[in-house]
C-alpha cells in the first residue's frame, strides 16, 4: 500500500478519533496530527517512505545495520506494545497521553492497510506469519482496485468528518 494511501487513511482515522475524543480545537488537531504520524511511522524501516525522507538515514539505519527488513518487526503488536509500554514505564507508569493512544491507533490503521495487501503483515512478529484480511489469491487479483478503494473512501471520510468538525464549531 502506498504511503499516500496509508497518509489519506491516517487523517481519516485521526478525524475520528479527534470527533470522539471532543476538547478543544487545538487537542483536536493535536490527535490528527499523531494519528498521521502513526500512520506513517511502521513504514520507516523503507529507504524510500515518506517519514524516512524525514528522518534521513533511518531506512539504512533499520535496513543496513539493524537488519530489519521492510514489513517485519515495526509491523507487528509487539512494536506499538514496547512504543506504549517504554514511555510508560520511563513516566513512572502515569496515564498513556491520548496523543500517544492516537499514533497507535494511527499505526494499527497502517496494518490494516497493509493486511488487504497480497504481503500481509506478520503482526505476532518474531512469528513468521503473515496476517492478511482476505486470501492472498482473492487480494492480488483485487490489488489496485483494493487500493484504489482504500483511497477514496478515505479521502471521502476525510470530507465527511472535516463538515462534522467545522459544523461543531458553527
Ligand atoms: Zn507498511
Amino acid at each position: 500500500m502506498t504511503g499516500r494511501t496509508h497518509l489519506a487513511t491516517g487523517i481519516a482515522g485521526g478525524l475520528a478519533l479527534a470527533y470522539l475524543a471532543g476538547g478543544m480545537p487545538h487537542q483536536q488537531l493535536l490527535i490528527v496530527a499523531m494519528t498521521m504520524v502513526g500512520s506513517l511511522l511502521p513504514d520507516v524501516d523503507h529507504p524510500q517512505s515518506i517519514l524516512s525522507g524525514y528522518i534521513p538515514g533511518s531506512g539504512i539505519i533499520l535496513n543496513g545495520i539493524m537488519g530489519i527488513r521492510h514489513r517485519g518487526f515495526t509491523h507487528s503488536l509487539l512494536f506499538v506494545g514496547l512504543f506504549v509500554t517504554i514511555p510508560h514505564i520511563m513516566a513512572n507508569f502515569a496515564p498513556i497521553p491520548d496523543q500517544l493512544i492516537a499514533i497507535c491507533a494511527g499505526m494499527l490503521i497502517h496494518f490494516a492497510g497493509d493486511m488487504l495487501t497480497p504481503q500481509g503483515v506478520p503482526l505476532l512478529y518474531p512469528l513468521k506469519a503473515n496476517w492478511k484480511l482476505a486470501p492472498g489469491v482473492l487480494l492480488s487479483i483485487g490489488h489496485g482496485l483494493i487500493e484504489s478503494l482504500v483511497f477514496v473512501t478515505a479521502a471521502g471520510g476525510i470530507v465527511y468528518l472535516l463538515v462534522l468538525h467545522v459544523q461543531r464549531y458553527l
